[in-house]
């Protein structure tokens, strides 16, 4: 997910490379996303909504799963510090449902599909199914298809929070 006004090659350049958490988070304090205790669950949304593979990049067929949290990666504490890597999903199911939950308005986003390699650190949305990668080409760019929203939008709520 790109913004509109972002050219996508910009993401092969290492300036582009790097992703700030969400919001405010200033280090030290105690984590939101895991209440501090460390470990959250993770759910691989791309494989929740496709019915989950063993070849996932981000989950290898666990598709839910407690794990280390990725925001404080296991301490407890916020480390809001920028990462190395851009924040993808590995299919389009994934993004799009990382958008409806965010409320990302789609009319602002463009999907990219890169080429990638998986980059060394953890993404702070990994509990959501995202993972950073260093792309490497930029396969393709379009615009978000309001239909294809609709219709992520009822499978997740059909797959359900729990
Ligand atoms: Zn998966
Ligand atoms: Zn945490």
């Amino acid at each position: 997910m790109n913004p509109t006004s972002e050219e996508p090659g910009r993401l092969l350049r290492e300036e582009g490379q790097w992703t700030e958490p969400w919001g405010s988070s200033e280090d030290g304090t105690s984590c939101e996303k895991c209440d501090g205790t460390g470990m959250t669950r993770h759910d691989c949304w791309s494989c929740l909504l496709t019915g989950g593979s063993a070849s996932c990049p981000v989950c290898s067929g666990r598709v839910r799963w407690d794990g280390e949290c990725p925001v404080c990666r296991g301490g407890g504490k916020v480390d809001g510090e920028p990462r190395h890597g851009v924040s993808v999903f590995p299919t389009l199911e994934g993004l799009y449902h990382y958008m409806l939950v965010r409320d990302a308005d789609l009319d602002e986003c463009v999907i990219v599909e890169l080429e990638a390699r998986p980059a060394e650190d953890v993404d702070f949305d990994a509990d959501q199914g995202a993972m950073l990668v260093i792309p490497t080409q930029v396969r393709g760019c379009e615009s978000v298809d309001h239909q294809v929203a609709a219709d992520i939008r009822m499978r997740t709520a059909a797959v359900g929070e729990n």
